[in-house]
């Protein structure tokens, strides 16, 4: 069994292909990746919010932390009653506790991958857990133009 999954969701701007029922949420983008990719110790959804919309209700979780990365677009995130803009790079961690929700700023999109994760499981950070593998560096002649 090989040690990696890929997968290719397609572009960001064509997500809504991949409808996820929940809602009002039906026809927006979102893409969860953990059973495509086989993940076994986080969550991943790839979320589009078209221009003008937002979620039509609140969420919290059980266990769950959730970090979102902004890849693109403008938008406003609502935590416990606290609204705040982002946009591309924003980067936010909400406690499972937090009442959320968002929306796409009127004139564009919001994109941005959610990382789902029990809170308090992480044992390193950053490095802590790699390990350098000894060997040169080769790759074949260039195959992407
Ligand atoms: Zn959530």
């Amino acid at each position: 069994m090989a040690n990696y999954t890929t997968f290719e969701a397609g572009s960001w701007n064509d997500l809504g292909q991949h409808i996820f029922k929940l809602g009002d949420l039906k026809g927006q983008g979102k893409l969860f990746l953990g059973d495509l990719l086989k993940t076994t110790g986080c969550e991943i959804s790839m979320n589009r919010i078209e221009a003008g919309k937002s979620y039509l209700f609140h969420h919290k979780h059980r266990q769950q932390e959730e970090i979102y990365i902004v890849v693109s677009g403008r938008g406003e995130f609502q935590i416990d009653g606290e609204i705040f803009p982002v946009q591309e790079g924003s980067v936010v961690n909400i406690r499972p506790a937090g009442v959320r929700t968002y929306r796409a700023s009127s004139e564009e999109s919001l994109c941005y991958l959610c990382i789902q994760a029990t809170e308090n499981s992480l044992t390193s950070h950053t490095i802590g857990d790699g390990e350098i593998v000894p060997g040169k560096v080769e790759w074949p002649a260039q195959r992407i133009d």
